[in-house]
């Protein structure tokens, strides 16, 4: 966004040291785009850790509108202020059944993913002790050892499926542990499993497909689909161009620009020296703004379409950029400087800080002002 662009027009932007904006017609597009995928009959939208960072309160009500019914969240906590928001919708918790907080799903009509026997064993129980039937998931391991059933125990349960009793099951889902990696040959070994399990358990929705797997031909095909990252803009086909829209961009102001002399040292640690009479700029952004601090000396800005390296070590709550080559009018103390965007995608700025997109989003800081936008 050229700099003369930002809109400042409100006291709380003017007040920032850095804006996050956050394009809700932006979100619904890419929610249509996966849907225009036909990977599967119904897209979910998986909206845990607050909206991987954007906000469950923004991008919950912004995807209902865009058509998304079923959703999917970590903890009990996140379903329950969900439900006060979206009160129509279908929400999963992902992360199972909190022992002794049955009734606290039951009353929020919420759908624990029941993720071992323990689990199934309870929320049957529950089911009894109110005489009635209630809709929950089952996940069932096919690669990750993390949560889920394990062979042994979905054999059991195709064995013996009256030990569901009145559970509704409103679907089984698996997790792809490696379908961001096109070479792998997990995701098809993980789908021929599922396939196979399936067919000996109570009929009942398939889903494995999150945002990676949706655009692989072993994710493809079944009910349900659980992208999340995509909708927010991370490239879910990393080896391909990202087929998603830029979905928030960070604007950092500049409160100094100086000049460096040759040798002088910029940052904590000196870890960085100019090489040459330099100028640098300083951001109102720095790691517990979630700017990480892993990007120090790696990561790059943008500022009016050209690109500045992150000089120095990124602190607390700044973070110096070498605007040396900038025209000479090129920068001033309170214009702002492009940190996440179109001009510095998400991706990009996670490969300088050597983690992947979902962290950058989940890490996004709550000291930013907020502006939605619809584009
Ligand atoms: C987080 C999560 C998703 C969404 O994954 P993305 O890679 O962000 O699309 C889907 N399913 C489960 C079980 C998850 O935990």
């Amino acid at each position: 966004m050229p700099l003369t662009d930002f809109p400042t027009s409100s006291r709380a932007a003017a007040r920032a040291g850095a804006v996050l904006t956050i394009d809700t017609g932006a979100l619904a597009r890419n929610y249509s785009q996966l849907v225009a995928t036909g990977a599967a009959d119904e897209v979910a939208a998986v909206i845990k850790a607050d909206g991987y960072g954007l906000g469950a309160a923004i991008v919950g009500p912004a995807l209902w509108e865009a058509g998304a019914r079923l959703f999917f969240v970590a903890h009990l906590d996140e379903g329950l202020d969900l439900r006060q928001i979206l009160p129509q919708a279908r929400i999963g918790i992902l992360n199972g059944l909190m022992p002794g907080c049955e009734a606290d799903y039951d009353q929020a009509s919420l759908m624990p993913v029941l993720n071992h026997p323990g689990e199934i064993q309870r929320w049957s129980r529950w089911c009894e002790s109110i005489g009635a039937r209630r809709p929950a998931f089952i996940h069932l391991d096919t690669a990750m050892n993390r949560l889920g059933l394990t062979w042994q125990e979905q054999e059991a349960l195709a064995a013996d499926p009256a030990s569901l009793g009145t559970i509704s099951v409103a679907g089984y889902l698996s997790h792809p542990s490696s379908a961001d990696d096109a070479a792998s040959p997990v995701l098809d070994r993980q789908r021929a499993a599922f396939d196979a399990i399936r067919a000996q358990l109570p009929s009942a929705p398939g889903s494995i497909a999150n945002s990676p797997a949706m655009f692989r031909q072993a994710g493809r095909g079944l009910d349900i689909a659980r992208p999340g990252c995509a909708l927010y803009g991370v490239n879910p086909t990393p080896e391909a161009d990202n087929p998603m829209e830029c979905v928030i961009s960070l604007h950092a102001r500049v409160l100094q620009v100086r000049s460096v002399r040759r040798g002088d040292a910029v940052g904590y640690g000196g870890t960085a020296t100019a090489d040459r009479p330099m100028t640098v700029a300083t951001l109102a952004i720095g790691y517990a703004d979630g700017y990480l601090r892993s990007i120090g000396n790696r990561g790059k800005m943008v500022v009016n379409g050209e690109e500045v390296p992150v000089m120095g070590r990124v602190s607390m709550d700044l973070t110096t950029v070498d605007v040396t080559d900038l025209p000479l009018s090129g920068l001033a103390a309170g214009d702002w400087v492009e940190a996440i965007g179109p001009g510095m995608p998400v991706d990009r700025v996670a490969a300088a800080a050597g983690t992947i997109g979902y962290e950058i989003l989940t890490d996004l800081g709550r000291r930013y002002h907020r502006r939605v936008v619809s584009s």
